[in-house]
């Protein structure tokens, strides 16, 4: 074999939990360290690690992507209750991705794999639909009261301090007012300056790419909140990037959101859909799933100042992490966790003028889609496809296909 490609800037690897800790061992060892003099600067966001470092390993990691500029994460817990008492944990940690989220103030852009052979759920989505996820603020970053016990009956108000000690306050809900009743509530927030660099983010990925923008929000209902977002994109659009779009044959465009789904649904696909935080959090698994499956789906975190973070948009898939466990062979699909680690080397590559790593992360890509499309595929795609001949294959095995694939440079 030739000599392997060098690296110059260390990229940042995340590594994370269950079976897909097991996919992040064997991609390494199969696809990447035969072929490449890997450089990274490693963190384990494992949950035992993250526990022994009280999550200060999660921060770090986020310090060492602003630092470095380009990271590539595998799929970690969130703890609920359930993780907590199995991984015996001394905190509820928020989600890491929340953390690396917030730390990088970025817009996650989600965009399946399309590969012949697998044919979407909805047939008119002939192309791919990319969702932007505005990645800061409002639930992620919520603070949430179960109204209950001694709480019970409470009158839960919102208010506002100004730097000059000055206060204005809402009643959100009496709780006293039918009789002492038990509930929730919640406080979200956002800023003006990321809602406005989620809008740039998008609009520059849409001139990137030459493809329509759409934006929804529920500004009917939500006539402060939900407008502003709506009143921040239009400004950006209309002061800095409508002329572009326009040159190019591009178009932004504002609907209420429910009349955005509406048309996503009978759409033909092949435009960027940008979402508030927690629409793009449901609606891209819902895309994901249309477009075949979620291990067929890449995700990518954009900060303002050009920080890129990779990952698959699945999470640690669990149920097959116990099969694993049991010895039994599991159809867990690499494809989106491959194409998480082709996409950082790539970006590493063009940054630091590596033409060679560039191509190794095309040529790693393609040989993913060869296998596939030579009907070589795990459970999740075998049940999907059209192909009159397929083949099913077991996690590992898959790899050891693509590898064939890779080295034979097809
Ligand atoms: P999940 O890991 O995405 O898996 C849900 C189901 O989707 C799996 O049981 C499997 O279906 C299918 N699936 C997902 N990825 C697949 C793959 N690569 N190949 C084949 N099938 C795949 O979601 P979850 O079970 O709700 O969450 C498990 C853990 O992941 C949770 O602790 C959650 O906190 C974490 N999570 C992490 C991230 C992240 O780090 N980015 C994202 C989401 C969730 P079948 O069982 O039917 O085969
Ligand atoms: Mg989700």
């Amino acid at each position: 074999m030739s000599e392997k490609i060098k690296m110059t800037t260390p990229l940042v690897e995340l590594d994370g939990d269950e079976m897909t800790r097991i996919l992040w061992g064997w991609i390494k060892e199969l696809l990447l360290e035969p072929f490449i003099e890997l450089k990274t600067e490693y963190y384990d966001l494992g949950l035992r690690e993250r526990e022994r470092t009280r999550d200060e390993v999660t921060r770090a990691a986020a310090e060492a992507i602003k630092h470095h500029g380009v990271g590539v994460k595998c799929a970690n817990i969130t703890p609920n209750s359930e993780r907590m008492t199995e991984y015996g944990l001394s905190a509820l940690y928020k989600s890491s991705n929340a953390t690396i989220r917030a730390a990088l103030d970025g817009t996650v852009f989600r965009a399946p794999i399309i590969c012949k052979g697998i044919t979407p759920y909805i047939p008119n989505w002939q192309k791919p639909i990319t969702i932007a996820r505005h990645a800061f603020g409002d639930l992620y970053k919520g603070t949430e009261f179960s109204i209950a016990n001694e709480m019970r009956g409470a009158k839960v108000e919102l208010v506002v301090t100004r730097p000059d000690g000055q206060t204005s306050s809402a009643v959100v809900n009496d709780f006293n007012i039918k009789g002492s009743e038990t509930g929730i509530a919640q406080g979200i927030f956002n800023t003006d300056s990321s809602i406005e660099s989620f809008a740039r983010a998008c609009m520059n990925f849409a001139i990137d790419t030459r493809q329509d923008l759409w934006f929804g929000v529920k500004d009917t209902i939500s006539v402060t909140y939900d407008r502003r977002f709506r009143d921040i994109f239009e400004e950006v659009y209309q002061q800095s990037y409508r002329q572009q779009f326009e040159d190019l044959g591009i178009e932004y465009f504002y609907s209420l959101i429910d009349d955005i789904v509406a048309r996503v649904i009978r759409s033909n696909g092949g435009f960027i859909w940008a979402c508030r935080n927690y629409d793009g959090d449901v609606m891209s698994d819902m895309v994901a799933t249309a477009f075949g499956s979620l291990a067929m789906m890449t995700s990518v975190l954009v900060s303002p100042q050009g920080q890129y973070e990779f990952e698959a948009a699945h999470g640690t898939v669990q149920r097959h992490y116990y099969q694993y466990l049991k010895g039994e062979r599991t159809s867990t699909n690499s494809t989106a966790t491959i194409f998480a680690w082709s996409g950082a080397l790539r970006k590493r590559g063009e940054l630091d003028g590596l033409p060679e790593l560039v191509s190794f992360a095309n040529r790693l890509e393609a040989a993913t889609l060869a296998t596939i499309e030579q009907g070589v595929m795990t459970g999740d795609l075998y049940a999907l496809s059209g192909l009159q001949q397929k083949r099913k294959v077991d996690t590992r095995d898959f790899l050891l296909e693509v590898v064939k694939n890779l080295a034979s440079g097809s």
